[in-house]
């Protein structure tokens, strides 16, 4: 099997925070087109990676780079995230007292016209691409909406399509089915399959119905390491994987 340039490769990064190892010589390798879902205990080092990823913390040592050549443990948040990477928090951080569509077109048009995008109108290209979003966010019948007055579930969704008008390769998603009644996780997992038709994506999630439901390639990491790599009935059923999950 010959495996194509890696999208994204984390390789031997080791974090220290007061001595404790948060992560340790962690590696990681997202192909082009992947989704893969990351999984783990309660300080297994889920976040601080994704920290290490979007440059918000830097690691003692080991290396990253996207699209082969880049290290980004030498680049700030901003020229990270410019250069294709958008993390999605778990907590929604939408606009509540604009509409849905102004969210949309804030984040789509923000960075050119930042002073006066919700008072301009948009271009035709910037209202295909909304309709597009609003499509595939499911949120087509509420775009007049106030986003305040969003379900849960829907400023998750309409967070992600902000983060989509941004046209990131690859997309960081922490916990997003969090706090998500079971039909939006399901509505949650299709969205984030259609996604991967056009975006990398690498998501952090606890809840296992959501993961299997995603079908992808899952990562177990534990104290600061990769533990498992595989199918998750695969990984469900590796015995260090069990041990870690139930406790010795
Ligand atoms: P996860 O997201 O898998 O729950 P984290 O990456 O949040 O794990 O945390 C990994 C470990 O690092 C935990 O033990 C946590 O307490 C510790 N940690 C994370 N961030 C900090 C920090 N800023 N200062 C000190 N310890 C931290």
């Amino acid at each position: 099997e010959i495996s194509p340039k890696p999208l994204l490769y984390v390789d031997g990064v080791t974090v220290t925070f007061d001595g404790f190892r948060a992560l340790n010589q962690l590696s990681l390798v997202i192909a082009p087109g992947e989704m893969r879902a990351i999984i783990g205990p309660n300080g297994a080092g889920k976040t601080t990676m994704m920290d290490v990823i979007t440059g918000k913390t830097r690691p003692d040592t080991g290396t990253v780079s996207f699209n082969g050549d880049v290290d980004l443990t030498k680049l700030d948040e901003a020229a990270i995230a410019q250069l294709g990477i958008g993390r999605k928090f778990q907590k929604p951080t939408v606009f509540e007292s604009h509409t849905v569509r102004d969210n949309l077109l804030l984040s789509l048009a923000g960075l050119r016209r930042p002073h006066k995008v919700l008072f301009a109108r948009e271009t035709v290209a910037e209202r295909t691409r909304i309709d597009e979003l609003l499509g595939l966010t499911k949120l087509g019948d509420a775009k007049d909406r106030l986003a305040g007055d969003l379900s849960h579930g829907q400023k998750q969704w309409l967070e992600i399509g902000m983060l989509l008008a941004q046209e990131p390769e690859l997309l960081l998603v922490d916990e997003p089915v969090a706090g998500m009644t079971d039909a939006e996780t399901e509505e949650t997992a299709a969205l984030l399959v259609e996604i991967n038709k056009s975006h990398s994506v690498v998501v952090v999630e606890h809840d296992m119905s959501f993961v299997k439901a995603l079908g992808v390639k899952v990562t177990v990491l534990h104290e600061g390491s990769v533990l498992a790599e595989g199918p998750l009935d695969q990984v469900q059923a590796n015995e260090r994987v069990i041990e870690v999950y139930l406790g010795r």
